[in-house]
């Protein structure tokens, strides 16, 4: 946990919200209470603190308005639903929300994100972050291509797609594709194959891989054609697609510090597996 001094400062707040109906509630009771707080100000414009109501989606999207300002912005996630992943406070704990965010001194947790680079055959580089994932697939017919990892021509893919997410991407599509669950204090990326073709004469690693910060993957399709990229909640239609690099970014997504942080481990229980005891 790192810290910045905030003491003498007047603390600027974005409130986001999704549209339902507890969530616009959530957020009025937020502007109602901040608007009248000499030591906050609102603003979407330049916030220290984001405040993201609604779910994991909600705060996916919070991360992409202000994925330019990662170096100066602490996010809060609130749901309105069950105990998610990014979200640490639930509906009913606005006045505990409310109570440490008065009390905050800067305090912060923070999670490696992914950073992609998508070369196309016409010459432009395409630069993106993910907080869970950037997939690649060829809807259309099989997508075949070279993973390469910190150089080393790893295999020869062929199937739907590559899926690389992040730690804290890893119980999200990742975990639907067979991934393991990373814990997300690991600086790691993590491949994993989407519907891989195996046979007598196709072969793939079949397992994720996980890939430390120091190396680089590569993903370099074999046939040109039109390549489906998804980062995070977002889906890019892109031609001719001649390489897709994957790092760990530079930057990272930096959280609010909760007293009461749930240990990623219960929200693991909570979220896959449940009650044990009955
Ligand atoms: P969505 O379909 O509304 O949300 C997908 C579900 O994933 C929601 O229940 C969401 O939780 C949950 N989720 C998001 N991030 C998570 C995380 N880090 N760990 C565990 N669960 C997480 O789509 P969306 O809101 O646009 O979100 C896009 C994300 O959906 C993608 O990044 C991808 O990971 C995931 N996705 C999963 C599958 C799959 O599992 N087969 C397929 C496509 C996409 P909340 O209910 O709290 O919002």
């Amino acid at each position: 946990m790192t810290q910045t001094n905030y003491t003498d400062k007047v603390k600027r707040i974005a409130i986001i919200a999704n549209g339902k109906y507890q969530s616009k509630r959530v957020a009025s009771k937020l502007f109602s209470v901040f608007k009248d707080d000499p030591d906050f100000y609102l603003s979407k414009k330049n916030p220290d603190i984001v405040i993201s109501i609604g779910g994991d989606g909600m705060l996916l999207s919070a991360f992409h308005m202000y994925e330019k300002e990662l170096d100066r912005v602490r996010f809060v996630g609130i749901h309105t639903g069950h105990l998610g992943f990014y979200t640490d406070y639930r509906d009913f704990e606005v006045d505990k929300l409310i109570d440490n965010l008065r009390r905050d001194k800067g305090e912060q947790i923070s999670y490696p994100i992914l950073k992609v680079v998508i070369s196309l055959d016409d010459g432009r580089v395409i630069k993106a972050r993910a907080l869970n994932e950037a997939t690649v697939k060829r809807i259309e017919k099989t997508m075949v291509a070279d993973v390469i990892v910190n150089h080393v021509k790893f295999e020869r893919f062929r199937g739907d797609g590559i899926s690389v997410s992040t730690p804290t991407g890893s119980t999200a599509y990742n975990k639907s594709l067979g991934g393991a669950v990373l814990h997300p204090t690991i600086e790691a990326l993590q491949l994993t194959e989407i519907s891989s073709l195996n046979n007598r004469v196709f072969r793939t690693l079949g397992s994720s891989l996980i890939i430390p910060k120091k190396d680089k993957i590569e993903l370099v399709p074999r046939r040109l054609g039109i390549y489906t990229i998804s980062i995070d909640n977002k889906t890019y239609q892109l031609k001719n697609v001649t390489k897709v690099e994957y790092f760990i970014d530079d930057e990272k997504i930096h959280f609010v510090s909760s007293p009461s942080h749930t240990s990623f481990w219960e929200r693991v229980k909570d979220a896959f597996i449940g009650d044990i005891d009955s």
